[in-house]
């Protein structure tokens, strides 16, 4: 790294760990890449996003931090975290190299500030003008502000970024990144659902849709593993393709799935759901081993409406409840009715 790239980087880098300080971003490397890269402000689209956000909440949820940096920054070839891991450690050195050399400076301060105080002595022995104390007072001011510019603000600036870096560089060993997406479907997890909802909740108007796929303890053991694995990623497809304006699905577990819908018009995400149990409905999966075609698939729909008073639980509950009356009242069907 030549040392203009390294002084660019070591400022962009001054900007990122009060910037995930401040939102209290866990100093995992791709958050460390995409505070980066915001500090950097060379990506517009990114900028704009996260202003976006942090201007409705103060912090990012982990997953919503992970799938910033999947879209702005992952797929840039300029910023890996693993090379940025690589920038601090030369920045740490540069550091401490800078530290020391300031250390040097006050040393060579206070031997002259001591050399002063010995003339001053001489002031009271050998009886100096008051001329001559002025401009040696005047001299050890200049000194001293100078230096204390220069140097000694710089010393404690820089001091406190090493402790941050050397902090951000124990965390980043440390901190194993979680993976936040659901393997067989694709679709974000229960732990970015969890995350998200936590910093979405009372923060954003929000309904949720809860689908349980029907009767599929009785598909797997008719049809076999592997096709119910191949249900279930045809369900995460059809939900993903009806999720607009901000809708987000997850899997919730096993056959269950779940929809965050940023919106207080719970007529909005009953018909979301409907829509999404009509598209269900039409999913055609061949057996190979057969050569058979399988439809019939179906599911239920449970839907609740987050209120400011609501916890978190309730507002799963709600929605978890109104499945059960759906299941109850036949299956294939959204509740409450609408
Ligand atoms: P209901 O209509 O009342 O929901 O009946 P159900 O059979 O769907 O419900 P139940 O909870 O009894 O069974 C769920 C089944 O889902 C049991 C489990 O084997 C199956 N399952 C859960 N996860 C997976 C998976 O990843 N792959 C496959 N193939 N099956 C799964
Ligand atoms: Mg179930
Ligand atoms: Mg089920």
């Amino acid at each position: 790294m030549s040392k203009n790239d390294l002084e660019k980087s070591f400022n962009i880098l001054k900007k990122t760990v009060p910037l995930m300080l401040k939102h209290k971003m866990p100093a995992i490397p791709t958050n460390y890449a995409l505070w980066y890269t915001y500090a950097a402000n060379e990506t517009p689209s990114l900028n704009e996003s996260m202003d976006g956000i942090l201007a409705q909440i103060s912090t990012l949820s982990n997953a919503r931090a992970e799938e910033m940096y999947r879209n702005y920054v992952a797929d840039k070839q300029e910023v890996s975290p693993w090379q940025l891991r690589q920038n601090i450690e030369a920045m740490l050195l540069e550091i401490s190299q800078t530290v020391q050399d300031t250390k040097s400076d006050t040393h060579v301060f206070r031997s002259a500030m001591d050399g002063c105080l010995d003339d001053l002595e001489k002031v009271e022995k050998e009886g100096w003008s008051v001329e001559e104390v002025m401009g040696l007072v005047r001299n050890l001011v200049n000194d001293a502000q100078e230096i204390r510019r220069s140097t000694l603000n710089f010393s404690a600036a820089l001091t406190s970024a090493e402790k941050e870096i050397a902090q951000l560089r124990a965390e980043l060993q440390q901190t194993q990144k979680h993976a936040l997406y659901d393997s067989l479907t694709g679709l974000c997890n229960r732990r970015f659902f969890d995350d998200e909802l936590q910093s979405m909740m009372h923060h954003t108007p929000l309904c949720l849709i809860i689908v349980d796929v029907d009767h599929f303890k009785k598909f797997n053991d008719t049809h076999g593993h592997v096709m119910g694995d191949k249900v279930l990623k045809a369900v995460a497809k059809k939900l993903q393709q009806s999720c607009r304006d901000g809708a987000q699905a997850y899997r919730f577990g096993g056959e269950e799935f779940a929809i965050l819908i940023p919106t207080d018009n719970i007529t909005r995400a009953l018909h979301v759901a409907e829509v999404m149990r009509r598209s269900i409905e039409k999913i055609q999966l061949k057996d190979k081993r057969t050569g058979q075609t399988i439809g019939g698939i179906t599911a239920s729909f449970g839907v609740s409406q987050a209120d400011e008073k609501m916890q978190i639980s309730d507002f799963i509950e709600t929605a978890d409840k109104h499945l059960y009356e759906a299941k109850n009242l036949g299956r294939n069907r959204v509740m409450p009715m609408h």
